[in-house]
């Protein structure tokens, strides 16, 4: 078994080698080299102490020393250097009480969730695999290493992590950590809303967004996300649509390209089905507003996850309007970009375009060819440089004070209405026309 290690991590390696200590790459990177994906980092494990490894090179940092990680800087890389380490006794399914520091390699595999995760490499020593990774990796499997039940007893987010990870490498999970994993879901309750949103991140940026039913199967959307369990049930009784409110937002993660702001607007988009449905006297469901009441969860849900307030509030503004009408023109495009903002409006097409891709065959050809045509729009619109928002208005705040407008609220007011005018009508977008438009309707 051979993996090509960058050489800056062969040298590390090599130095701590020469100065006595023993040294591997070890974990995720060791298990993406043997499936062929390319390793985000190159995490190293060593004998050496956090002090030991800090003297044998010239620049470090200490990142994370009383877990015994240092950092170190070659050229522009960087590289996590960690003891080998046990963790402990867990005492509140979260982390460990203290880590103790030890000199063997078998113990620092012993500690790790996964028996795919748990694999370390040395150049001249190779594959060292106590636990069945290989075949696991062979088999597409995640296992927990050792007994499941105590693995995700010590730390609860593990349960998290298998899913996400079957996601991203289109694994099964083996029957019993996937057994195990059911009996722990209540506790995610003990796990920080800051970890849990670093994994949920990683399974619906992955390759197989629809794994996250395996969180639904599991027990696990029951606490974390029980909104969705409803979504399960939610039957959606109408020509536009095929599947229920859940299986049509796994549909639509699905369709979707792999991108965190489009996958998080997917998964929320049509919550507010659940509060908001009608079946008129054809027994035909209808759910007026969701659109408003999903943004409304979504601020709210994002929030509690402890997303950064950019990420929060473009996803609530495209759940908002994701159902945005078109009728193919420019008038109506330009209204949909301003509402949006024309920098997002390419992502507002993915979404409703995937949206559409997970509704039945008769939305589809009614849709789609109008999304063609709101693109061209848009593109038109680009082009020709319209405005679509205040800041592209021919007219400023400035302009109508030294026209004899008195700052305040009519003054916005007054921009607004003209922006409204704009949008309807480009070309009335000059100074003199805008300003002209003012005079006329009386407003100074
Ligand atoms: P990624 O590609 O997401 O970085 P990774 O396998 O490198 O995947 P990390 O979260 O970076 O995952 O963790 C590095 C390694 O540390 C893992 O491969 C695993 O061996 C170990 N590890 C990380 N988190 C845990 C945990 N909660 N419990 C046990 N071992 C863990
Ligand atoms: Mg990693």
């Amino acid at each position: 078994m051979n993996i090509p290690i960058p050489p800056a991590a062969g040298r590390i390696l090599s130095t701590l080698n020469k100065a006595g200590f023993e040294a591997y790459v070890v974990g995720g990177c060791v298990r993406d080299a043997l499936l062929g994906r390319e390793p985000g980092d190159w995490d190293i494990t060593t004998s050496a102490s956090p002090q030991e490894v800090k003297a044998l090179f010239r620049r470090t940092v200490d990142t994370g020393i009383q877990h015994g990680t240092v950092t170190i800087l070659i050229g522009k890389e960087s590289y996590e250097v960690t003891t080998y380490r046990l963790d402990g006794v867990y005492e509140d399914g979260r982390h460990p009480k203290e880590v103790t520091f030890t000199r063997s390699l078998a113990e620092d595999l012993k500690r790790r969730d996964f028996t795919i995760n748990a694999m370390a490499y040395h150049p001249e020593e190779g594959l060292v695999d106590l636990f069945q990774g290989m075949e696991d990796l062979t088999a597409r499997q995640i296992r927990a290493v050792g007994v499941p039940h105590d693995r995700f007893h010590e730390d609860a987010l593990r349960i998290l992590r298998a899913v996400r990870f079957s996601a991203q490498l289109n694994f099964t999970i083996e029957g019993e950590t996937l057994a195990a994993i059911r009996d722990f879901a209540p506790r995610l309750e003990l796990i920080s809303q800051e970890r849990i949103r670093v994994e949920l991140d990683k399974l619906l940026r992955s390759d197989h967004p629809e794994k996250f039913l395996t969180l639904y199967e599991t027990g696990i959307t029951g606490i974390l996300f029980p909104e969705f369990d409803r979504m399960m049930e939610m039957p959606q009784n109408n020509p536009y649509h095929c599947y229920n409110v859940g299986i049509h937002t796994i549909e639509v993660l699905k369709a979707i390209p792999a991108e965190g702001i489009l996958r998080w607007t997917a998964l929320l988009h049509d919550v507010g089905k659940l509060s908001t449905r009608t079946t008129d006297e054809n027994g035909i469901d209808h759910f007026y507003g969701h659109a408003k009441e999903s943004a409304v969860f979504a601020r709210e849900f994002l929030r509690n996850l402890r997303f950064d307030n950019h990420t929060t509030d473009l996803v609530t503004l495209l759940v908002r309007h994701h159902d945005a009408w078109f009728d193919g023109s420019a008038r109506i495009t330009r209204r949909v970009m301003n509402r949006v903002g024309a920098e997002n409006f390419p992502y507002l097409l993915s979404i409703a375009r995937a949206d559409t891709a997970a509704k039945s065959s008769y939305a589809q050809e009614k849709l789609l060819p109008k999304y063609d045509q709101v693109e061209m729009r848009w593109k038109e619109i680009l082009a020709a440089g319209e405005c679509t928002s205040l800041s592209g208005l021919a007219v400023t705040g400035k302009d109508l004070i030294a026209a004899g407008m008195k700052p305040g609220k009519e003054l916005g007011d007054t921009l607004q209405h003209l922006l409204d005018l704009v949008l309807d009508d480009p070309t009335l977008n000059t100074k003199e026309t805008l300003l002209e438009r003012v005079r006329r309707d009386g407003s100074f």
